[in-house]
């Protein structure tokens, strides 16, 4: 890219002034997702202040707008024209903000790159995980635009249910390609589930990111079971990490368990540009199944079973 084109883009970023930071339970669970692993690694804390979360939401963006050029240096197709201009002015998550007066074209459209986008990972994954947990455990969800939270009837007791995040992590050479990680994740997603008998419902979710000169391939497992299920847990190993959650939740845990196994793969941002071009590569070419129609990146990126697949009220149904 010539100095000139560098400039031209520089000139395109529009200006965010933050208002305030939103404090629902899933805007808890988001910035858990984000600003942990990008901002302040080993912090077992989320909590973090009002200006803190501001200034972190900054350096995300900035990183985010160097990434995205990077990956359009390096070829990757939607960071090129106006997907680059949409790109690196993907409006921030668990914030409210204004857009400065001077700043051209002020609609605030998500690029939905997802796999890589920090706010677009937030909007999707983390979305769509809290609000069907959200929704098996208490019945309600994001669809209806309110949690019991927001209601002020926070006290809506949730289902007794024990929840089981498991995570495998495996750093892997670059003989093998991210392509064959894909596949290796795709097909044992289904074999944490089937070490459980009765699940109530389950969320697969894995990551591919770049680490130093290796791939990190990281399989996360929400599995949700009924009171006294009797099944056995997978024991702690140097790849393996478990945690059991058998009380109550309160929307709080809730959205720290979901942040905390939809942590974003900070690799992603930090890594390589041409080894995180290679992974979107990979991932994209999972578009289709054989029958080619399945809108795959995300059945790929993340699948929901049992109860967890239900998004909206379909308790009629589904009972
Ligand atoms: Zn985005």
């Amino acid at each position: 890219m010539t100095a000139d084109e560098d400039h031209n883009i520089e000139s395109s970023f529009k200006e965010f002034r933050f208002r305030a930071i939103t404090d629902t339970p899933l805007s808890m669970a988001m910035k858990y997702a984000l600003i942990h692993p990008l901002r302040s690694p080993g912090s077992p804390d989320f909590l973090f202040d009002d200006e803190t979360v501001k200034s972190a939401i900054r350096k995300i963006q900035a990183d985010w707008r160097c990434k995205v050029i990077d990956l359009g240096d390096e070829g990757w197709s939607p960071a090129t024209g106006i997907g680059l201009r949409v790109a690196v002015n993907c409006p921030p998550t668990f914030s409210t903000f204004g857009i400065a007066r001077g700043s051209k074209r002020a609609s605030n459209r998500a690029c939905r790159k997802y796999l890589v986008c920090p706010f677009c990972w937030t909007r999707k994954v983390v979305g769509e995980t809290f609000a069907r947990l959200e929704y098996d455990l208490y019945g309600t969800s994001r669809s209806q635009r309110l949690t019991p939270y927001d209601r002020g009837d926070a006290d809506v007791d949730p289902l007794p249910l024990d929840i089981i995040e498991i995570r495998r992590t495996d750093i892997v050479g670059t003989e093998h390609t991210p392509e064959e990680l894909t596949e290796l994740a795709y097909k044992s997603r289904a074999d944490f589930r089937k070490g459980f008998d009765k699940i109530r419902g389950a969320l697969s979710l894995s990551t591919i990111e770049p680490v130093a000169n290796t791939w990190k391939l990281t399989r996360r497992f929400l599995i949700v079971l009924h009171k006294g299920h009797g099944n056995e847990i997978p024991e702690e190993s140097d790849f393996l990490e478990v945690r059991v959650h058998k009380e109550k939740l309160p929307l709080e845990k809730l959205a720290a368990i979901v942040g905390r196994v939809c942590a974003y793969p900070a690799g992603m941002m930090r890594g390589d540009p041409e080894m995180v071009r290679k992974i979107l590569h990979a991932r994209r070419g999972s578009r289709k199944n054989s029958k080619g129609n399945l809108r795959g990146t995300s059945k790929r990126l993340m699948n929901f079973y049992g109860k967890l697949r239900n998004k909206q009220d379909r308790s009629a149904q589904s009972s």
